[in-house]
């Protein structure tokens, strides 16, 4: 019968109130939840199901979940490449409330009272190592607590997010409070430099851009490659770079991202965050809209290079453009 869409992955719009139901596209299979009128969610595709008002179509969501058609609308087609490293926008949209830990022992530099509250949150990447020693296993939080310690250190304020999905905060930790993380910057919404003092700064632990080394398949982050005198890495006629140890952190190329220049990214080599990193990155800023209503906006979620363009190049390709992946809706399940 009737297909309203056509099939492909892609979201669509709940026109009202959704069951999702298991194993096979008809109304008696158990029901495994609900998606609320007005929620935007990612599908696969579409299939062939039980026929109800005249539409057969269903669209099958991850796990062997399906939702009936006839009550969806406004079907957009994913584009090409597009979210390949990002969490269904329907488990995005199922909010669940983030997990903080506190980072013992360390204490960040409070420079005064934000002075209207929370209004919004810059993400970074620290550049820095994420596994063990000797190029061993990911040690995400452990080395996410070595930058939460150099910061204090440095003078810095700011949280960090593990690619476990941890979330730590320095101890005392405030967010009508306010230190550094952005430096010289300016937000592109309201125009005010220094956005360090309105925005709370989260730091992903990322090894920051990667640089094909010479030989194939091999890319280095920066403090595995060879650099001159001030610090840049050295890179042959043939753009590679050359890497100090086999010992040390390197990535393959089926873990890493080549992405194009768009608008503030920069074009370059990535290593993606995790699926947990960028999760927990997703249910903090939920919750701080859902905390902070009066103040605080998702549509003020900006990279450092959106705040920073001639100076940052992070979080770029590593999170693409977080501004966009935080257009979910912020209000509805609970
Ligand atoms: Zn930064």
């Amino acid at each position: 019968m009737a297909n309203p869409f056509p099939n492909g992955p892609g979201t669509v719009e709940a026109a009202g109130r959704l069951n999702i139901r298991l194993g096979k596209p008809r109304r008696q299979s158990p029901r495994a939840g609900g998606i609320e009128a007005g929620v935007r969610f990612a599908i696969r595709g579409s299939v062939a199901g039980e026929e109800v008002q005249g539409v057969s179509q269903w669209f099958e969501l991850d796990g062997g979940q399906f939702v009936w058609a006839g009550a969806c609308r406004d079907f957009q087609r994913l584009a090409d490449g597009e979210d390949d490293d990002r969490p269904p926008r329907r488990h995005l949209g199922d909010y669940a409330p983030p997990v903080f830990t506190t980072a013992t022992g360390i204490r960040h530099k409070v420079q005064g009272l934000r002075p209207q509250g929370l209004e919004g949150l810059i993400v970074h990447f620290d550049a820095y190592r994420i596994r063990q020693a000797g190029n061993g296993a990911e040690d995400s939080d452990r080395r996410s607590l070595d930058m939460m310690r150099s910061a204090q250190a440095n003078g810095f304020h700011y949280g960090e997010i593990s690619r476990t999905g941890t979330i730590f905060l320095a101890e005392g930790f405030e967010w009508g409070e306010w230190g550094s993380h952005a430096g010289q910057s300016q937000c592109p919404v309201t125009g005010r430099p220094g956005v360090s003092r309105y925005y709370v700064g989260f730091e992903m632990n990322n090894p920051g851009p990667l640089f094909e080394a010479q030989e194939d398949g091999v890319f280095c982050p920066w403090f595995n490659a060879v650099r001159d005198a001030n610090g840049e890495v050295v890179l042959d006629v043939r753009g590679r770079c050359t890497r100090r140890s086999a010992n040390d952190e390197w990535y393959s190329v089926d873990e890493v991202r080549k992405v194009a220049a768009d608008g503030n990214i920069k074009a370059g080599i990535y290593l993606p965050y995790s699926h947990e990193q960028f999760e927990a990155l997703t249910r903090l800023c939920l919750y701080l809209a859902r905390t902070f209503p009066a103040t605080f906006s998702l549509d003020r979620v900006f990279g450092h290079d959106e705040v920073a363009p001639k100076r940052k190049n992070d979080p770029g390709g590593a999170l693409a453009d977080p501004a966009r992946l935080m257009t979910i809706p912020s209000s509805g399940t609970g």
